[in-house]
């Protein structure tokens, strides 16, 4: 469970207000952080790293700040440009603080890959060990010159359209096709692709998993997902900011956290061309599961199962035979 946002390398400010700028001068912004890095001594709760890390990205993201500012104090006086006042600033933290809401959701945005995306309650704010489906696709796709040939993707289950930009940038010449059961996701992944500029090579589609596919099938080099895999009694035991602010279509796998992954791993081999290749996320604990379910399938082969960067089993990969 990996929610705390990535410090961004480069850092693209977006504005939560486009009309407005504030001025604030750097003391005043700079004993603002002192003061609410000293509060979180009193939060018992969670770990203070955490927060102090959450506190600087929603600077960096509401400010003209760089994160090398926030390392060295400002010697002298400036003004720095923010999209928020000071005391909308210290609301924010404070909801932040009080209701468990994720920073994404104040600002609305997320990091994912290179991308700098539009995020809300209507899709699961995109998840850095996510990121490496992307890797793998491309190293599938590598490994098979079978899959060379092909140009079709899909995303199934798309939420804000992260693993369907990774996969547009990677396969520069793909066409996506990315599904959602929610048209709110879907109507924010669109507009996802528009500012990254790939709405030309992304397709939406609305349906439940593969059926909004239909006239596709054999045709796919790879199938990508992300589904909701958490044991719905699970749910629950996650971090408020998950369990109360996120979205449980896209966390909700029912009762052993595998409904979607059955459904997904018995309809892909229709749409899979031979050699086309399955990339699936799951939860910690879930591999011999999924990858009994991919062996009974029986339309696939050489079936894997790749670590997260924390060591943790987290992707299942099969080829259509
Ligand atoms: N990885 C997400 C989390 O940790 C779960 C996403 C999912 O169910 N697909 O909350």
């Amino acid at each position: 469970m990996v929610l705390n946002p990535r410090i961004p390398v480069q850092h693209q400010p977006q504005r939560l207000t486009p009309s407005n700028t504030f001025k604030v001068s750097s003391p005043a912004l700079w004993q603002w952080r002192q003061q609410a890095i000293a509060d979180l001594s009193q939060i018992q709760a969670r770990s203070l790293v955490d927060l102090k890390q959450e506190l600087d990205w929603l600077l960096l993201e509401i400010s003209d700040l760089t994160s090398l500012d926030l390392k060295l104090a400002p010697a002298e006086t400036q003004l720095i440009q923010m999209q928020v006042s000071l005391e909308k600033l210290q609301q924010l933290w404070q909801q932040r603080l009080a209701e468990n809401i994720p920073v994404q959701h104040l600002t609305g945005t997320a990091h994912w890959r290179q991308f700098h995306l539009q995020v809300s309650k209507d899709v699961l704010i995109p998840r850095p060990e996510t990121e490496l489906l992307i890797d793998l696709a491309v190293e599938a796709a590598r490994n098979s010159a079978r899959l060379a040939n092909t140009n079709l993707w899909a995303d199934l289950g798309t939420g804000s359209g992260a693993i369907a930009l990774g996969l547009a940038t990677a396969f520069p010449q793909a066409m996506v096709h990315a599904v959602d059961w929610s048209e709110e996701a879907l109507a924010i992944a669109q507009s996802n692709s528009q500012t990254c500029g790939l709405d030309q090579q992304i397709h939406f589609h609305w349906g439940q998993w593969c059926e909004s596919l239909a006239g596709l099938e054999g045709q796919f080099a790879g199938i990508v997902s992300n589904p909701p895999y958490i044991p719905t009694e699970v749910l629950p035991t996650l971090q408020p900011e998950v369990f109360k602010h996120e979205p449980h279509l896209a966390l909700d796998g029912g009762v052993d956290g595998l409904d979607a992954i059955r459904e997904i791993v018995a309809i892909a081999p229709q749409y899979l061309q031979a050699g086309g290749v399955l990339l699936l996320e799951m939860m910690c604990g879930q591999d011999d599961a999924v990858k009994a379910l991919l062996s009974a399938q029986g339309q696939y082969e050489q079936i894997q199962i790749h670590a997260d960067l924390a060591g943790i089993p987290r992707f299942a990969q099969a080829y259509r035979i």
